[in-house]
């Protein structure tokens, strides 16, 4: 027999059950298919940020997770192979918790009533069906929703109904665990954080007894298959840092084996969320379904979070409109006029979406890809202090942009051309001698070329914004 319901989320992940909740609270039943037989807490721990939290109050669940998570109070930035400290910044007037996934999906999944998750449940075909979709189990179970939400993570069958590509594997791995520190760990409220030689770590208390870490590197073919693997995964881990900090190793040393995981990391091409289709008809993707990122601005699971809460709202505004004082329809009509209602919802939710993704991803990738990497290793204070801006700046509150950009862009271009090309032909005093011998030497036009390779790196992506920002405005 077909099961009939009004809203099926696939997922029960933090975008899902986010979405879940933020629909209850406005009265509104959904229900969660989850694939696995229980709660997944792969990952452990995440970063949460400012906008994290205010998504979580806005649910209703903000304040019981706080009482259970320590309050960060800033950043520890070493190079891996130096001993003391390089860079701190301060999270003064800002709120940032090392959230545990389990005490969040838990709590999420507690507030909403008990027959709102199906486990064991693993979607694995979409059917168009009239003003409905049909939804395939992998048990043989077919359930009809007038609205299906995909909040089913990276490899998300959602997405791929909507026509979004696979998400791209970066070529970097990421392994991640958590620590149990009987009797209290001692670090005190620091997320500490090493660079150098292609391996960024780190580590955040979540409370007085639990500590999250986490390696990203490069792997080889060989080191692939490590993710199968926790006693190798743990080995490969301490090997890896063992030049790091003694705090970090200790870390590491008190993981237990079902404490440690490994993923590859993948990312969703920005421009498909120009171009792609968030929402088609009565369906739509959120979380990692809609803008898998690559960790290194800690804002995947914060933006799914909020994703949760504005579909929420857009559906809710959808679905309860009332009818009354409207003549009484056919129900064909009735039918109709819903799913069209339905369908501007799901349209509203994906253009609040679609720049903000789009900030995200790329923000994220700029942050793990550009020259930033380059300078990492020098000064790391320069990339904490960027992602630091980047999140108290227009990544959490995406203007609207009234851009008139084009002039200004020009002469912020022009400035910076010149202060690189000068950089490049007037070095400073202490080093004229040795760089007339090296112009001797060499030839100025190496100089000159590796000026204007400063200058293409520095600008590259203000104008891939700016000029994808001016496509957007167009388009919408
Ligand atoms: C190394 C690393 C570090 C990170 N650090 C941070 C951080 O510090 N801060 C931060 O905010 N984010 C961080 N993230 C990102 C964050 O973990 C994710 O963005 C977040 O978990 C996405 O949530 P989601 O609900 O969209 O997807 P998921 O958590 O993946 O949930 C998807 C759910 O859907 C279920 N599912 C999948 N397919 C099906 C199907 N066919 N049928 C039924 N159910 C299905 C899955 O079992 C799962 O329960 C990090 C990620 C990585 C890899």
């Amino acid at each position: 027999m077909e099961i009939v319901e009004d809203v099926v989320i696939v997922g029960a992940g933090i975008a899902g059950l986010t979405t879940s909740l933020g629909l209850h609270r406005l009265g509104i039943r959904s229900l969660v298919l989850e694939s696995s037989d229980r709660l997944r807490t792969t990952g452990f721990a995440f970063t949460t940020w400012n906008n994290a939290w205010k998504a979580l109050d806005a649910i209703g669940v903000g304040e019981s997770l706080r009482q259970q998570h320590q309050l960060a109070q800033g950043i520890l930035v070493t190079s891996t192979f130096l001993e003391k400290p390089t860079a701190e910044v301060s999270f003064k007037g800002h709120e940032i918790r090392c959230l545990q996934r389990k005490l969040l999906l838990e709590t999420l999944a507690n507030e909403l009533p008990s027959d709102t998750i199906r486990f064991s449940s693993k979607v694995v075909s979409i059917e168009e069906s009239g003003f409905f979709k049909r939804i395939h189990l992998a048990d043989g179970a077919i359930i009809k929703t007038k609205v299906l939400i995909g909040g089913d993570g990276v490899n998300s069958v959602v997405a791929k109904w909507l026509g979004f590509e696979k998400p791209v594997f970066t070529g970097r791995s990421a392994i991640r665990g958590t620590a149990k520190f009987e009797g209290g760990h001692g670090f005190g409220p620091k997320f500490r954080q090493f660079v150098g030689k292609g391996v960024r770590s780190g580590f955040l208390p979540c409370d007085d007894d639990t500590v999250y870490w986490f390696m990203t590197w490069t792997p080889d073919i060989k080191e692939e298959e490590l993710e199968e693997d926790p006693i190798k995964l743990k080995q490969f881990a301490m090997n890896k840092l063992k030049d790091t900090s003694d705090e970090m190793k200790s870390v590491m040393e008190k993981t237990s084996l079902d404490g440690i995981i490994s993923s590859p990391l993948r990312y969703r091409r920005p421009w498909e969320l120009l171009w792609g289709n968030i929402s088609k008809g009565n369906v739509c993707v959120a979380g990692d379904a809609l803008h898998p990122m690559t960790p290194d601005l800690g804002q995947g699971g914060c933006s799914a979070l909020e994703d949760g809460v504005i579909l929420a709202r857009c559906l809710a505004q959808a679905l309860l409109k009332s009818s009354a004082g409207e003549e009484i329809k056919e129900k064909f009509d009735e039918e109709e006029d819903k799913y069209k209602r339905i369908e501007m919802g799901l349209k509203n939710f994906a253009q609040e979406r679609r720049w903000r993704s789009f900030d995200l991803v790329s923000t994220a990738y700029m942050v793990w890809n550009s020259k930033f990497e380059e300078e990492l290793e020098e000064d790391p204070l320069k990339l904490k202090q960027f992602v630091i801006s980047k999140l108290k700046g227009d990544a959490l509150h995406p203007m609207t942009p009234d851009l008139g950009q084009g002039g200004c862009s020009a002469m912020e271009d022009a400035l910076v051309l010149a202060r690189c090309l000068a950089q490049a032909l007037l070095k400073p005093a202490g080093e004229e001698i040795r760089q007339k011998k090296l112009m001797q030497k060499r030839n100025l036009r190496g100089l000159k070329l590796m000026g204007l390779k400063n200058f293409s790196r520095e600008r590259r992506w203000t104008s891939f914004d700016l000029i994808t920002t001016s496509i957007w405005f167009d388009l919408t």
